[in-house]
């Protein structure tokens, strides 16, 4: 993780810079969860990017908003549109948000020739080929189209951090300048480049893969690393303990060994477990009071012992980072860890407490823990960082005077 000069962050900040009567190309955050019908059925990331939009146009000539939704191809598949985005936008805005959907459209705002608002919206980023593309020319040359759209960029979408067009490389050819939501992301994750100890880091979830690098970091700065989760397991075979049938990841068989052998004193695995011949909801699950799991089950949550246990580490702790559920969150019967070491959490009152990821997100929701000093809604984006000495989509911003 690096150390951010939060000085030098401030200064990005886009509310820190006279924009009157610019216009504004902005990077936003608007991935929100749409029905089959078309309806926004979780608009947490426009709760959260809306004010910035909003403030913005108090000042701003025009705003040009790029945004994705989700995972399209190309071919421009209808679910993944940002009309019912659009929609909500206006809505809240009380002004007209004006589609630009393809490249016809966008050279029609640049002429002057398309219908006079303050807010545009580009169609989903995603269905542009030079956003994500490999080829880097391509993308240079889209990240060249889109800076035409602004005489200033701001990127305010921490969560979408891989390098795009519309993220990073856009960045280089405007003055750009970093978002609200942006930068408050990077000062609630900077806490932990100096954290008051004894830190603990919590981290569950599905896939030790996806959490491998943070944990690595993690293990580094931490004093302790509490694993619960199926990813526990894959590190509890790889020290040969049987885990019967539950989810691991063979292929990170070597490297859990590597670890567990490196840092054997820091990383805590579960010491018992909840346990179920099926994975599914309606089996019926029971402790096992045994590091052990027989060859016919599987486990879907940390046991009592060890719930005990990362609660004592969890009670004395003065910094706290958690990512990713303890168990099989969303049944009844996977719930009891994530809740007890939530609640842990969250009363420990004299802590910092930082929580991240979409999961973590959906359990603090469904178990209504409150007092986190910050919840991220960018959980790749909060893991990368923590990761790695650098973060592409805001270093591109910080290096600019
Ligand atoms: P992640 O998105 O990586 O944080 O993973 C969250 C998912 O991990 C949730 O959907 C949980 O149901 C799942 N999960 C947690 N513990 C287990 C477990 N022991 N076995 C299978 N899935 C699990």
């Amino acid at each position: 993780m690096q150390n951010i000069d939060l000085t030098k962050l401030e200064s990005k900040n886009i509310f820190n810079t006279d924009y009157t009567d610019k216009n504004v190309l902005i990077r936003t955050c608007l991935n929100v969860a749409i029905n089959e019908e078309g309806k926004i059925t979780d608009s947490t990331r426009i709760d959260e990017s809306f004010p910035t939009l909003k403030q913005l146009g108090e000042k701003a000539k025009r705003i040009v908003m790029m945004a994705h939704l989700g995972r399209p191809t190309t071919a421009r598949e209808s679910e993944f549109s940002l009309e019912p985005v659009r929609v909500e936008l206006e809505h809240r805005l009380g002004e007209k948000v004006v589609m630009l959907s393809n490249y016809e459209n966008i050279d029609n705002f640049l002429n002057n020739s398309i219908e006079p608002s303050k807010y545009y919206l580009i169609e989903n980023i995603r269905y542009f080929e030079g956003e994500e593309t490999k080829d880097e020319n391509k993308k240079n040359e889209f990240a060249h189209y889109l800076s035409r759209l602004g005489e200033i960029y701001v990127n305010d979408a921490f969560a979408d951090y891989r390098e795009a067009a519309s993220t990073y490389d856009v960045a280089k050819l405007l003055p750009s300048y970093l978002g609200p939501v942006f930068i408050k992301e990077i000062k609630a994750i900077s806490y932990f480049t100096n954290p008051i100890r004894p830190f603990i880091a919590v981290l569950g979830g599905a896939k030790l893969s996806e959490k491998l690098d943070a944990m690595l970091a993690l293990t580094k700065s931490a004093d302790k690393v509490l694993v619960g989760g199926a990813m526990a397991y894959t590190l509890l075979l790889s020290q040969d303990v049987s885990v019967g049938k539950s989810l691991i990841e063979t292929d990170k068989l070597e490297v859990a060994k590597q670890i567990m052998n490196d840092y054997k004193d820091k990383i805590i695995l579960p010491l018992d477990h909840i346990i179920s011949n099926e994975f599914n909801e309606e089996s019926i699950s029971s402790v096992n009071d045994n590091q052990s799991i027989p060859d016919n089950m599987l486990a879907i949550d940390i046991g009592p012992k060890t719930q005990e246990m990362f609660v004592n580490l969890i009670k004395d702790a003065k910094s706290i980072l958690w990512n990713g559920p303890m168990g099989v969150f969303e049944w009844e019967s996977g719930i009891q860890g994530t809740k007890v070491i939530g609640s842990a959490i969250t009363e420990n009152v004299e802590s910092y407490k930082f929580a991240g990821g979409g999961d973590s997100i959906s359990a603090i929701n469904k178990l209504e823990l409150n007092g986190f000093n910050h919840v991220s809604t960018g959980g790749g984006a909060m893991l990368a960082f923590v990761s790695y000495d650098k973060f592409p989509t805001l270093d591109i911003i910080l290096s600019q005077n």
